[in-house]
């Protein structure tokens, strides 16, 4: 089997996988995402059953944090905004606090409040036409991240202002793909590896022993790749405004927002973050997006274990201090 070697490409549609004895593969469509859950282990039906029970769990937190399914917590609590505070589980209710803390880390630029804005900008790469500026404005007079009051001793959340909504859209990949990869262990699989739509986490090693190797995309090269990272229980997430976007007046809009402005950022193409935990890579890429170069690699380079690589808007790579980058 050592001749196998495999290859991992994240964000993308290209993915080379070898199969193997020991290895298990599933690519499905979950989130609206495209997944990928590989197992390595030497019982097939262990692996098979630990992809499933992966699958389930990745299953039942859409169903909790989605805010375009009526049932969930969460469109729950968006229903009550301005009204009374909701009751939740202790599961959103932990992540909902986890968020206000990033949102304290980067002084706002992260909000999942952002969804105030929600429907004013549809990111189905159509051409549409420059949203009303009245409507963006009363828009974000309601998105403020310290309008979400938690209770703990309650377990509630309540919404502040009227026509307030939260959305997990710049977190909830990677939080899937933590708990994932936690099911998986538990089940057994000592090294595997979950790709939540271009967020990706590894463990273990590859089947022949060596780290995994993941692939940086190259936002401007279709399947193309800037360079790739030796890791293992590491999380690398990809943040791209190449996948969702609008057209106005022939200019393309990447589905992450200030919140201040009510705008989609500009002056970034991608976000490469890495960590030991999907779900800050996940909400630390999109920060990073909304701050900007400067500001963007200030924070990571006062993270600890954080690493990050930026291509600006002139195709210019830009990356944090320790980042370990090969070539090929
Ligand atoms: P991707 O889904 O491509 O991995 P991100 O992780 O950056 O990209 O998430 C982008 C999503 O995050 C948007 O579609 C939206 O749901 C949400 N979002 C946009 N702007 C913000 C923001 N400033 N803070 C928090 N969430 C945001
Ligand atoms: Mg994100």
């Amino acid at each position: 089997m050592s001749k196998l070697l495999l290859f991992y490409f994240i964000v993308l549609s290209h993915i080379i996988i070898a199969q193997s004895n020991t290895t298990s593969t599933r690519v499905l469509s979950l989130m609206g995402s495209r997944f990928e859950l590989v197992a390595i282990a030497d019982v097939k039906s262990n692996r098979n059953k630990a992809i499933e029970a992966a699958i389930v769990e990745i299953e039942r937190i859409e169903n909790l944090i989605s805010s375009w399914k009526p049932d969930s917590e969460t469109s729950q609590i968006n229903a009550q905004a301005g009204i009374e505070p909701v009751r939740i589980s202790i599961e959103l209710f932990n992540l909902i606090e986890r968020t206000i803390k990033i949102s304290d880390l980067t002084d706002g630029a992260f909000d999942i409040s952002f969804n105030s804005l929600n429907p004013v900008w549809t990111f189905d790469g159509r051409e549409m036409e420059a949203p009303d500026s009245t409507l963006i404005m009363a828009s974000i007079g309601k998105i403020n991240y310290k309008n979400i009051l938690l209770d703990r001793h309650q377990q509630t959340v309540y919404l502040k202002e009227k026509g307030m909504k939260i959305g997990f859209g710049a977190i909830g990949k990677g939080y899937a793909a933590n708990m994932a990869k936690r099911v998986m262990v538990e089940r057994g699989i000592k090294s595997g590896l979950i790709n939540a739509g271009g967020d990706l986490i590894a463990w273990g090693n590859q089947e022949n022993g060596d780290p995994w190797k993941i692939g940086i995309a190259d936002p401007v090269k279709e399947k193309e790749y800037i360079a790739w990272l030796s890791v293992s229980d590491m999380s690398v997430v990809t943040s791209g405004n190449y996948e969702k976007f609008v057209i106005i007046e022939g200019k393309k809009y990447g589905h992450i927002i200030d919140p201040k402005t009510g705008y989609p950022v500009e002056g970034i193409q991608s976000v490469s973050l890495v960590s030991p935990d999907a779900e800050l890579s996940d909400a630390l890429a999109t920060s990073v997006f909304v701050l900007g170069v400067r500001k963007g690699l200030e924070l990571v380079n006062r993270l600890k274990n954080v690493e990050c690589l930026i291509v600006d808007d002139q195709n210019k790579i830009w990356t944090s201090d320790h980042l370990k980058l090969n070539y090929y």
